[in-house]
C-alpha cells in the first residue's frame, strides 16, 4: 500500500509486466512500420507518457523522429471533458506519419483532439498506440491501432501516470483502494 496526497493505492501491475506489454506493442508496430521508406514521427504525449514512450522508442526498428506535445483533461482523479493543449508540437507534422503513444485512453476525448490536431497540421497518417485502455470508459469510433494492456474502470497511479503531479516516478502501477 502506498499513500499519495490524501488516497491510498495498492499494487496492480508490476514493472516487468508492463514492459512485457511494451514489447508486445514494439513488436506490432514494427511489423507495421519495419520497410517504410518515410521517417515517421513517435509523438510522445506530455508528461503521462514519458516512460513509456521512451520504453517504446528503444525497441522500435525503423528511423523515426521523437516530437512531443502536452495535452490535460483530467483533473485529481476525475476526466474533466474538456482537452486542453497545454503546449503546441515541438515540430512541424506537415506530409508526415505520426504514431501518437498516449499512456492511457480513458474516455476517448484526447486522442479524438488529438487526432484531430494532427490531421489539421498536415499530417498524413495517424496511429494511436495506448499503453493502456480502459474499455467500459471509451465511448469514440476512433480505432485504436495498438494497445499494450485494456484495464478495468479504476484510477491508477505509476510509470508516467500521476495523481496531483506526484506518482509519476513509481515503477509498478498502483490502483486507488476505495
Ligand atoms: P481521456 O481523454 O481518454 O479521457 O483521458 C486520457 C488522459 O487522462 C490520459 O492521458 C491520462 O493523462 C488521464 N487518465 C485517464 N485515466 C487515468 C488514470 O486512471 N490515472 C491517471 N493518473 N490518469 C488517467
Amino acid at each position: 500500500m502506498i499513500k499519495i496526497h490524501d488516497k491510498v493505492f495498492k499494487p496492480f501491475i508490476s514493472h516487468d509486466r508492463i514492459l512485457e506489454a511494451i514489447s508486445g506493442v514494439a513488436e506490432r508496430v514494427n511489423a507495421d512500420f519495419r520497410d517504410c521508406e518515410d521517417v515517421p514521427i513517435v509523438l510522445c504525449v506530455l508528461n503521462g507518457s514519458i516512460p513509456f514512450t521512451g520504453e517504446l522508442l528503444t525497441r522500435l526498428e525503423f528511423n523515426c523522429e521523437l516530437v512531443s506535445i502536452k495535452m490535460s483533461s483530467y483533473q485529481g482523479t476525475k476526466s474533466t471533458g474538456t482537452v486542453l493543449n497545454m503546449m503546441g508540437l515541438t515540430a512541424d507534422v506537415r506530409g508526415r506519419r505520426v504514431i501518437i503513444c498516449e499512456d492511457i485512453v480513458d474516455t476517448g476525448n484526447t486522442i479524438v483532439a488529438l487526432k484531430e490536431l494532427l490531421l489539421d497540421k498536415g499530417a498524413t497518417d495517424v496511429k494511436i498506440c495506448t499503453m493502456l485502455f480502459k474499455p467500459e470508459v471509451y465511448k469514440k469510433d476512433v480505432r485504436l491501432d495498438y494497445v499494450g494492456m485494456a484495464i478495468p474502470n479504476a484510477f491508477i497511479v505509476g510509470f508516467g501516470l500521476d495523481y496531483d503531479e506526484l506518482g509519476r516516478n513509481l515503477r509498478d502501477i498502483y490502483v486507488i483502494d476505495e
